[in-house]
């Protein structure tokens, strides 16, 4: 089974991600995981990744799809894959197309979990982490015994300079511009079914959702080995 998983910042795809592969014997691929160890790694693809990278600049889709299809031939893919962060534009899902079509391998479904602006706002703003010890608290969901201080230490809490709702806003908002073509694309272009999972439950809650969904797409006969 080949699914890709796409989600908005801050709606806990990474985690889903994780527990989806998990359940289901799938190899999780994370393109920021993957480009950070190629990096690590220091080869000539590597280097090529960190110029971009340390640029603040987008990866050119011929790399991105370039380091992509190499850890897709990994250990473990025989069992199916989990493709996280990977397409991100309409050229590098026409690009994974092809290249699963040459390994008759196609996708069985497009993965997205979809939650509301302001729920997410809401997670990421009321984020908060002690600078001295680490330790990380929610206003919300994890407040701190004192207001704003450390249960541990004492210390004032910070809130990252990213985590501020304009900060927040405005990556929802280059989430949507990037995905929604590959959305599309996949809904106009693709054989891949794509199906959407309401984030803004609990996790737990989440991850059952895409879970039934997971199932649903594995006995639909759709789903090739
Ligand atoms: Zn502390």
């Amino acid at each position: 089974m080949r699914l890709v998983l796409m989600g908005p910042p801050g709606a806990g795809k990474g985690t889903q991600a994780k527990r989806l592969a998990e359940t289901f014997g799938l190899l999780h691929l994370s393109s920021g995981d993957i480009f950070r160890a190629e990096r690590a790694a220091g080869s000539e693809l590597g280097g090529k990744l960190a110029e971009y990278m340390d640029a603040g600049e987008l990866v050119p889709d011929e790399i991105v799809v370039e380091v992509m299809a190499r850890a897709m031939t990994r250990d473990g893919s025989q069992q199916g894959l989990l493709l996280d962060g990977f397409p991100r534009t309409v050229a590098q899902a026409e690009a994974l197309d092809a290249e699963l079509a040459r390994a008759d391998k196609p996708l069985d479904g497009v993965l997205v979990i979809t939650a509301d602006d302001d729920e997410i706002v809401g997670r990421i703003t009321g984020r908060r982490s002690c600078p001295d010890c680490g330790r990380v608290y929610h206003i919300r969901f994890m407040p701190p015994t004192s207001d704003e201080q450390c249960d541990d230490c004492g210390t004032k809490l910070v809130q990252r300079e990213d985590d501020v709702e304009s900060v927040v806003r405005q990556r929802l908002e280059n989430y949507k511009r990037q995905t929604e073509p590959v959305i599309r694309y996949y809904r106009e272009r693709s054989e891949a079914p794509v199906k959407e999972v309401d984030g803004n439950p609990p996790p737990d809650a989440v991850t059952e959702s895409l879970a039934d969904v997971v199932r649903e797409i594995s006995s639909s006969g759709e789903a090739k080995a």
